[in-house]
């Protein structure tokens, strides 16, 4: 998941419209999804976390941009997909999908100093033939190799294994196409299994399919997106379902499968925001994008295959494998719901700081923006922030989260100077800083 683009989730999950309740008890024994954990979950659940490990290991370089680490996780990802039986959906008669992404050059902010090329790797499931369209599963594979910009450690040299960014979600898309794969037979629509890349870069491999898909495919026959973004980390069944509002018909359609599954989904919030859901729904394609919450190792060398829910991750592939199957059964069109918060008025952050927030927050859980880190020569240690500052006030602003937070910065101008109240070791401090313009 891209940074800017968390803040956006988070609201999200905070205004998500509907909480179902399901506990993973009264499921049991219930439905055939109940009977299919009982007897299979174990053994997805040890797949899935064998694939996590094999893209989360350091021999992967943290898959940055560029590197061989996400070239050999590209092969990888469509070695499986071969394995699996898809058929190949990219360019040429094969998996891939390849495009370029400029490199912006340091020295002069309106130019680039040429491309880095990347592919997203494209398979498909065609099904019989009765309903027109198709279904598309997306997961991105990159992250963000050593660090630099995007990591809230930036000064460390250090490998992002990236096992819940977003390792997770491609190995969930491998366990949507395996179980898919095994009920091809009854699907009335193809279902297209995308593995995105540079999505650590802004969308880049997504908002490529979109202005340039593969031969064979073209974004009008496109029924809905579902993403898998950040899905490793199920903690107490909780799932949200970002998107939820970009189609009349999902709450009716997910809610139940959730608790088929276990999950008490929260779903809700437009197709616009964390993830390469993004692109698609741009194109005015109902989207959904399923992700288990942000943590403290989220953009952090720290985010290794070892604090995976494997389980978990089972769980959430085996719903959207179900979602997907709904959709691809289902006669007819979702109905798009296209809120006024379009991408062109969401929140623009006007200026910057420089501050790395801890999404987890204050350890006590009392409001106010906890700061893991200060980047150097930044407005934010011109000011005299620190690491472990909790940031309360800024001007006329009471700060109880990050959203708030988004807002002062989408508000005050390069230049600006305002009062910010931090406790420090208990105490309120007050220090005056100076906005600088983004990057
Ligand atoms: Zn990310």
């Amino acid at each position: 998941m891209s940074l800017d683009r968390l803040y956006r989730a988070l609201k999200h999950v905070a205004a998500a419209s509907c909480l179902v309740l399901a506990s993973a008890g009264s499921a049991l024994g219930q439905t055939d999804g109940s009977e299919r954990i009982s007897s299979g979950i174990d053994a997805a659940a040890e797949r899935y976390a064998a694939d996590v490990q094999w893209l989360a290991d350091d021999a992967r370089q943290g898959r940055g941009l560029g590197s061989e680490g996400l070239a050999k996780a590209g092969m990888w990802m469509e070695k499986q997909f071969k394995t699996i039986g898809l058929q190949p959906s990219g360019d040429d008669g094969g998996f891939r999908h390849v495009f370029g992404v400029p490199i912006p050059d340091p020295s002069n902010p309106h130019a680039q100093k040429g491309f880095v090329y990347a592919f997203n790797v494209i398979g498909r499931i065609p099904g019989n033939g009765e309903l027109d369209g198709v279904v598309v599963v997306g997961a991105h594979y990159d992250h963000l190799g050593y660090g630099g910009e995007g990591s809230l450690e930036p000064d460390s040299r250090a490998i992002h294994n990236g096992a819940d960014d977003n390792a997770s979600g491609a190995a969930a898309l491998l366990e949507v196409a395996r179980q898919m794969q095994e009920r091809r037979g009854q699907l009335k629509r193809d279902v297209v299994f995308m593995a995105f890349s540079a999505e650590e870069r802004g969308l880049v491999g997504a908002s490529n399919i979109v202005r340039r898909p593969p031969e064979g495919l073209s974004m009008d026959d496109v029924v809905a997106m579902l993403n898998m973004d950040m899905v490793g980390r199920l903690r107490d069944d909780k799932l949200s379902v970002l998107g939820g509002d970009s189609a009349e018909e999902w709450d009716a359609m997910v809610e139940p499968l959730c608790e088929r599954f276990g999950l008490e989904c929260a779903i809700g919030g437009d197709g616009f925001g964390s993830s390469d859901q993004s692109a698609f729904f741009a194109a005015d394609i109902p989207v959904l994008h399923f992700f288990t919450g942000t943590h403290a190792e989220y953009h952090k060398p720290s985010d290794d295959a070892d604090l995976i829910n494997a389980e978990g991750g089972a769980r959430v592939a085996w719903l959207v494998s179900d979602v997907a199957g709904t959709i691809a059964n289902r006669t007819g069109d979702l109905t798009l719901v296209k809120t006024s918060d379009g991408p062109q008025q969401r929140m623009a952050l006007r200026a910057r700081l420089g501050t790395i927030p801890d999404y987890a927050g204050p350890a006590d859980g009392s409001p106010g923006l906890l700061l893991s880190d200060v980047r150097p020569d930044s407005p934010a240690e011109a000011a005299g922030l620190q690491r472990g500052d909790i940031i309360i006030r800024i001007g006329e602003m009471d700060i109880a989260s990050v959203q708030d937070y988004m807002v002062v910065l989408s508000e005050a101008n390069p230049g600006d100077t305002a009062p910010v109240i931090v406790k420090r070791d208990g105490e309120e401090v007050e220090l005056e800083v100076t906005f600088g313009a983004p990057r």
